[in-house]
């Protein structure tokens, strides 16, 4: 059983989309909030409407969640005390709260049909007035009526009997403070609809209580929710959680973060090179902050130390700068072996194949040091890699011939065939220091800049002027691969 003083949260996603960075906030602030207290995190998934839901969505949610490493100790495909955790195989529950909700009278069931409803709000706004909702009439029919109708098969949903002089709604958020709200405004809402499916406020107020869930964190766009499914847990006779509202996450342009600003979804950030740690980390100070002004947070501390109260209900600003320079520390941080693991599908995409990873992961390893304090994303490793997986041939960039061969003519084409020589010079160790110390002797032999020597050589194993460091890859490289792209470079600019 469950320890009555046990932390439990839950994120529970809608599975109409993929898992958007609000959502990903919101879970990785639930997550951390239950590892730093020792208590539960649960994954609950909200389906219950049919016409957005579907099976494929929660599974990218399950997969995005995985991959950020959130783990749930209770929910999809990891069972636990109080599932299913499924909303729609949850119908029964529902069903039995709407039971106790009738006999204590906190019920009332509903026949007034769409158009007769919508007729009463067209006519509302006409008259000037503000609809306020609906006008209750069907309250005051009598239990012998409503039964009637009921028995007669009339087609009907169960509003909540909102009481009378209830006085205002009050409940202490944890984020936002004291919170009150008139309770004489609120609708009579409806908790079953016509075809038996509960609404979202009542079957988050019976989940909640069902899965004994402690704490409420969520977005802020929830917060109007909030005094509705306090009524019903009053009608229900339930504990009321603590409420923790989350502010919104908005754009550099100080708008509520969309499409519009890019990549919205955990997925895209993924595919464009982010790292899962580093993008925890970045969300997690979105709203929060450790002392304010710690920016790398690593998981295992963030799993320590969040709490509520370093939530602030400012508004967020997603800047996109900041992830991408913690992304860079990231990688710098994350040695060769992860590194290696993580760059799989980009190494690929530049040339390598699994199967010569896997084979030989400590050369792998070695490209780590040539990128790892260049790298903002991921995907950036095609660009700055694809040569290392070129073999003999060489890919020369246009621009860089033109500048650092051609303009420069013979001087250049005596600096490559100069180092040619050198490279072909089986009495020199295959290794880093020992090439570089020789060609680079050739400045004196040559009379020549530095920068007019390793440029040409540049070009000929690398293909533009702009790459990693030069004799770390030839290095990494074979004699042969080498000379022959000097070769070709020879041949392709001279
Ligand atoms: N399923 C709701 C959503 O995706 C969350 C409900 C809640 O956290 O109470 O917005």
């Amino acid at each position: 059983m469950t320890n009555t003083n046990e932390v439990r949260v839950r994120f529970a996603p809608s599975p109409t989309g993929m898992l958007h960075i609000g959502g990903a906030r919101t879970a990785i602030d639930n997550w951390a909030f239950a590892r730093a207290n020792g208590g539960k995190f649960i994954l609950r998934i909200e389906d219950t409407d049919p016409t957005r839901s579907t099976e494929e969505n929660t599974q990218i949610i399950l997969r995005a969640m995985r991959w950020l490493g959130l783990d749930w100790d209770e929910g999809p495909e990891v069972g636990g005390e109080y599932g299913p955790y499924t909303q729609m195989q949850r119908m029964d529950t529902y069903t039995a709260a709407l039971e106790t909700l009738k006999k204590r009278g906190a019920v009332y069931p509903c026949f007034c049909t769409k158009e007769e409803l919508d007729a009463k709000r067209a006519a509302a706004e006409q008259s000037g007035e503000k609809y306020t909702g609906y006008d209750r009439s069907c309250r005051n029919l009598s239990a012998e009526e409503a039964q009637a109708r009921i028995d007669a098969g009339e087609e009907h949903v169960w509003r909540l009997k909102v009481p009378e002089n209830h006085g205002p709604i009050e409940f202490d958020d944890a984020v936002y403070g004291h919170m009150s709200f008139p309770a004489d405004v609120m609708d009579d809402m409806i908790l079953v609809r016509s075809d038996g499916s509960p609404t979202y406020n009542f079957a988050v107020v019976c989940d909640d209580t069902n899965m004994r869930i402690t704490h409420v964190i969520r977005g802020d766009d929830h917060l109007s929710n909030t005094p509705r499914q306090i009524l019903i847990y009053e009608a229900l006779g339930f504990p009321v959680p603590t409420f923790a509202h989350l502010s919104m996450i908005l754009g550099a342009d100080g708008k509520k973060l969309s499409k519009r600003h890019g990549a919205t979804s955990v997925e895209e950030y993924r595919d464009r090179g982010y790292l899962p740690d580093a993008l925890v980390n970045f969300l997690a100070l979105l709203g929060w902050s450790l002392d304010g002004e710690t920016t790398i947070i690593p998981r295992d501390v963030l799993a320590r130390e969040f709490s509520l109260d370093r939530i602030t209900k400012k508004d967020a600003v997603f800047d996109e700068t900041k992830l991408d320079w913690m992304n860079g520390q990231y990688i710098k941080d994350m040695g060769a072996d992860a590194w290696v693991q993580a760059a799989r599908p980009w190494l690929i995409e530049a040339g390598a194949t699994e199967e010569d990873i896997d084979a030989r992961p400590e050369w792998y390893a070695k490209l780590y040091p040539l990128v790892a304090e260049r790298l903002v994303r991921m995907d950036e490793i095609p660009g700055k890699l694809a040569y290392m997986f070129w073999g003999p041939k060489v890919e020369l960039d246009e621009k860089s011939v033109a500048k650092v061969l051609q303009k420069e003519g013979a001087r250049a084409e005596e600096a490559l065939r100069a180092a040619r020589q050198i490279i072909a010079d089986e009495s020199i160790p295959w290794e880093c220091d020992p090439l570089q110390d020789a060609v680079r002797a050739l400045t004196e032999t040559l009379d020549m800049k530095a920068k007019f020597l390793f440029q040409p050589i540049r070009v000929a194993v690398c293909g533009n002027m702009v790459s990693p460091p030069l004799f770390e890859s030839i290095e990494l490289l074979t004699r042969e691969d080498v000379l022959a792209r000097f070769d070709a470079t020879l041949a392709a600019a001279f």
